[in-house]
C-alpha cells in the first residue's frame, strides 16, 4: 500500500467539488483498491442514533452484495467495542474466533474471517464507524497499514464533522427564513444606510414588490416622501443598545399607504452590522379605534369606559353627559358608586357578581340618577373590552324612560279594558290561527254554563264543539273574508250549545291583530255576547210576521213568498210541488148556530186535524176566513188528493169539541200541480186561480169534495 499516494489521493478527492455522498464513495473506493479488501464500509447511527446503518459501502469486484453483518446491531451490543475503540483508537480483529458467540456467528454467517474497525469521531462523540472486511482469509493487518487506515479515518472522520456542521447551518438557515416568513409582520434588515438585505414574505406580499425588487431598494423607498427624514434619523441613531419603536406609514407598490407600528434595533447579519425592522400593519386596528371612537362618541345610548381593576371612568360620551347633567371633568376619575348613579345600590353588587360569572352583563332595567337628581329608565350592558393589551369596563345604557312610561301607560290602559270587559260581561277569546292555540276568559266559558276548569283542555277546538255545525259554516266563510282583508271585522251571530242542551245565541266579533311576514293571518282577538234574550225576541217577532195569530199556521203573505221561491226552485228544475185550496163548508152556519167563539175553535181544530196529516215540509197556510191552502212538496195532485181524501174523511167523521157541542164539518177543495201548466207559462197568481176555480166548481158540484181537473 502506498500510504503518502493514498493519503494525498484520499485529501484530493475529499476537496472536489460535488456532493459529500459522493466524495465518501470515491474515497472508499480508493481505500478497497490500496488495501486489497473483500469490503469497506461506513456505518453511521440511525435516526434514533440507537443501532448502526450501512450507509456507504465499496465491494472488491467478484464479492456478493450483502447486508453488513453490523447492520442494525444495537450500539449496545457493541459496547465493549465500543470502549475498545476509544482506548485505542481502532479495533483490529484479525481472527474473528475470538468474539463473543453472538458477534462471532453473525460475522460468520456473512463468511467475514477479520476486520479493522475506526469509529468516526465528529465533535468528540462517535457518529459511526468505517470497517475494513476480510472475506478470503484472517488477515494479518501490519503496523503501516493500520496506521495510514488510521490517518484516513481521522481525514475521513474530519470531513463528517464538517459536513455535519455545514448541515446543520443549512438547515438552521433554512429555519430561520422559515421562521420569518412565518410571521404575519413585515421583517425587514437592512444596512445602516437603509439598503434591503433581506425581506420576509409578508413584505411582499403587503407592500408588493417581489424579494428580488426588494433587495435592490432602500427602506426609505418604502415610505412616503414626508416619512423619509425621520426612518433615516432612526436608522442612524441606533446604537446596539436602544431600540425604537414608531408609528409611521408604509407606501405600497400601488402607491396606497397603510398605517404600521415599526421596532428597529441594531443587530448583525451575515457578519455585518445591519439593522431589523419589524413593522406591523395597524391600519386595521387604528380603523376599528376610528370607528370605535366614532360609534362611542355619537352613540344616542350613554356609554362609558372604566377602568378593569378599580371601576374609574376614563372615558364618557356626549350622550352620557348630556342626558344625566354633567360635565366631562366631574365625571372622569370617579366611579359609579361615587357619582351616586344607581337608585338601588344593591344592584352593583348584582352587577359585579354578573360579570364575575359571566364576563358581561345585558339586558338589565335599572334606574339612573341624574345630577339633578332625576331618575332615568334604562336597559344597561357592560361587558369588559381589551385594547392595545389593556382591560376595560364598557358600560352601555340605553334610555328607555319613555318605553317605561309608554309601558306603564299601556298597562294601565289594559287595566281599564279588562275592567270595560268585565263591566260589560263580554266573553274574550284570543286565538293563534297558526297553531289553534286559543285563550279564553271565565266569562265566555260561563255564557255557555261552564267554568274555565270545565272546559279544559281549551283551544279552537273548544268553540268547534260548542257552536252550532251549521252556523260554523257560515262562520267561516266570513272569517274567510275577513283573513282576505275583504272585511275590517269578522262578525256573526251564532248558536252555541248551552251546557244544559239548549241553544244560546252569541254575537262573534273578533279583528286579526297580528299577520305573518306572508300577510296570513296570525293572531286574531275577539269577543263574544250573549245575544240569546235579543234573538229570542226577533223569534217571535219574525213568528209575528209570518203566521196566522188565530190558528198559529202560516199567514197567506207567507204562503205566498214560499211559493214565489218554490216556483223558481221547479223553473230550475229542483223539485214541483201541488196546491190545494181548501174551504169550509156552510161555515157560516156555524158561526150562526154556536157563536163565533166557537167558530174561532173550530178554525184551530180543523187546522190541528189538517198539520197531522201532512209531511212536516209540507206548508199550511191560512188564505182567508175560513180557506186555508196547502203547499205539497214533490207530489203530484193525484198523490196530494189521497191525502185530502184522508184529511175530509177525518174531519167528516170526528166532530169538533167545542164546548161541550160536538160540531161536524166538511170541506170543498181545488187541486192543481206544476204540471198543470208549461213551465213558461207558470206563475203563482195562475196557480192560486186554478186552485180556486175548481175550488169553485167543487162548491157548485155539491161540496164536501175535491176537485183536480177542469172538466
Ligand atoms: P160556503 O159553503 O159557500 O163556503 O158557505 P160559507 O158559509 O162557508 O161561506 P161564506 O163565505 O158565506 O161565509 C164565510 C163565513 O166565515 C163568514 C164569516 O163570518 C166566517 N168567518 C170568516 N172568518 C172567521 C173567523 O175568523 N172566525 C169565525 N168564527 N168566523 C169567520
Ligand atoms: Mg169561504
Ligand atoms: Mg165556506
Amino acid at each position: 500500500m502506498k500510504s503518502l499516494e493514498t493519503i494525498s489521493e484520499i485529501a484530493l478527492t475529499l476537496s472536489n467539488a460535488g456532493s459529500f455522498a459522493d466524495q465518501v464513495r470515491s474515497v472508499l473506493e480508493i481505500l478497497g483498491e490500496q488495501t486489497g479488501v473483500s469490503s469497506v464500509y461506513i456505518l453511521t447511527g440511525n435516526g434514533a442514533g440507537t443501532a448502526a446503518e450501512k450507509e456507504f459501502e465499496w465491494r472488491a469486484a467478484g464479492m456478493p452484495a450483502q447486508r453488513s453483518v453490523l447492520q442494525n446491531i444495537p450500539f449496545e451490543v457493541l459496547s465493549s467495542w465500543k470502549e475498545e475503540l476509544l482506548n485505542s483508537d481502532k479495533f483490529c480483529l484479525d481472527n474473528i474466533s475470538r468474539l463473543p458467540p453472538s458477534l462471532k456467528a453473525a460475522l460468520e454467517a456473512r463468511g467475514a474471517d477479520s476486520m479493522v474497525v475506526f469509529p468516526l469521531m465528529a465533535e468528540d462523540s462517535v457518529r459511526g464507524f468505517i470497517c475494513f472486511e476480510e472475506n478470503r482469509k484472517c488477515r494479518e493487518w501490519t503496523a503501516e497499514e493500520l496506521g495510514l487506515l488510521k490517518t484516513i479515518s481521522a481525514i475521513i472522520s474530519g470531513n463528517f464533522e464538517k459536513n455535519i456542521s455545514k448541515e446543520r447551518l443549512k438547515s438552521s438557515e433554512e429555519n430561520f427564513h422559515e421562521f420569518f416568513d412565518a410571521l404575519s409582520e413585515l421583517v425587514l434588515i437592512i444596512d445602516r444606510q437603509g439598503g434591503i438585505v433581506f425581506a420576509n414574505r409578508s413584505v411582499e406580499s403587503v407592500i408588493g414588490y417581489s424579494l428580488r425588487e426588494l433587495e435592490k431598494m432602500n427602506l426609505v423607498e418604502l415610505h412616503p416622501e414626508a416619512a423619509r427624514e425621520k426612518c433615516l434619523e432612526i436608522i442612524r441613531s441606533l446604537d446596539g443598545v436602544r431600540s425604537e419603536i414608531c408609528g409611521s406609514e408604509f407606501k405600497r407598490k400601488d402607491g396606497s399607504l397603510f398605517s404600521a407600528e415599526s421596532s428597529y434595533w441594531a443587530g448583525r447579519w451575515n457578519g455585518k452590522n445591519s439593522v431589523f425592522c419589524l413593522s406591523k400593519d395597524v391600519s386595521r386596528e387604528q380603523e376599528n379605534l376610528q370607528k370605535f371612537t366614532k360609534l362611542f362618541e355619537n352613540n344616542p345610548d350613554l356609554m362609558f369606559l372604566s377602568s378593569f381593576s378599580d371601576g374609574e371612568i376614563l372615558q364618557v360620551n356626549n350622550a352620557f353627559l348630556r342626558k344625566l347633567g354633567y360635565s366631562k371633568k366631574e365625571v372622569l376619575g370617579k366611579t359609579g358608586i361615587e357619582l351616586g348613579l344607581l337608585v338601588d345600590e344593591e344592584k352593583h353588587r348584582f352587577i359585579s357578581d354578573g360579570l364575575k360569572g359571566k364576563g358581561r352583563i345585558s339586558d338589565l332595567e335599572l334606574e339612573v340618577r341624574c345630577r339633578d337628581g332625576s331618575i332615568l329608565n334604562v336597559l344597561f350592558a357592560r361587558e369588559s373590552i381589551e385594547n392595545s393589551g389593556d382591560k376595560y369596563y364598557l358600560t352601555v345604557m340605553a334610555d328607555i324612560s319613555e318605553e317605561i312610561r309608554l309601558r306603564r301607560g299601556l298597562e294601565s290602559q289594559q287595566e281599564r279594558l279588562k275592567n270595560i270587559i268585565m263591566g260589560t260581561r263580554l266573553g274574550t277569546w284570543e286565538w293563534n290561527v297558526k297553531t289553534g292555540a286559543t285563550v279564553i276568559n271565565e266569562r265566555w266559558a260561563e255564557m255557555a254554563g261552564y267554568t274555565l276548569e270545565e272546559l279544559q283542555p281549551i283551544s279552537i277546538k273548544t268553540w268547534f264543539k260548542l257552536a252550532h255545525p251549521e252556523d260554523l259554516r257560515s262562520s267561516n266563510t266570513l272569517l274567510q273574508t275577513h283573513f282576505r282583508r275583504e272585511s275590517e271585522y269578522y262578525e256573526f251571530e251564532s248558536r252555541m250549545k248551552h251546557k244544559s242542551g239548549r241553544w244560546i245565541w252569541v254575537m262573534d266579533r273578533g279583528k286579526v291583530t297580528e299577520w305573518d311576514h306572508q300577510g296570513k293571518p296570525l293572531m286574531m282577538f275577539g269577543t263574544h255576547t250573549d245575544i240569546t234574550e235579543r234573538k229570542v225576541l226577533q223569534w217571535k217577532i219574525e213568528q209575528l210576521s209570518i203566521r196566522d195569530p188565530l190558528t198559529n199556521i202560516f199567514n197567506r203573505r207567507y204562503v205566498f213568498e214560499r211559493l214565489d221561491a218554490l216556483l223558481a226552485e221547479y223553473r230550475r228544475n229542483h223539485g214541483y210541488f201541488s196546491v190545494s185550496l181548501l174551504d169550509i163548508d156552510y161555515f157560516k152556519k156555524i158561526n150562526d148556530d154556536y157563536g163565533h167563539l166557537v167558530g174561532d175553535e173550530v178554525l184551530k181544530d180543523f187546522t190541528r186535524i189538517i198539520t197531522a196529516n201532512l209531511r212536516p215540509y209540507d206548508l199550511l197556510g191560512r188564505y182567508g176566513g175560513e180557506e186555508f191552502l196547502v203547499v205539497s212538496l214533490n207530489s203530484k195532485k193525484e198523490q196530494t188528493k189521497t191525502t185530502l181524501e184522508r184529511i175530509l174523511r177525518s174531519v167528516t167523521n170526528c166532530a169538533c169539541v167545542c164546548k161541550d157541542r160536538d160540531v161536524y164539518l166538511t170541506f170543498s177543495c181545488g187541486l192543481t200541480d206544476c204540471f198543470d201548466y208549461t213551465r213558461d207559462q207558470i206563475s203563482v197568481e195562475k196557480i192560486i186561480k186554478k186552485a180556486d176555480d175548481r175550488l169553485y166548481k167543487a162548491k157548485l158540484l155539491g161540496r164536501k169534495q175535491i176537485v183536480l181537473y177542469d172538466s
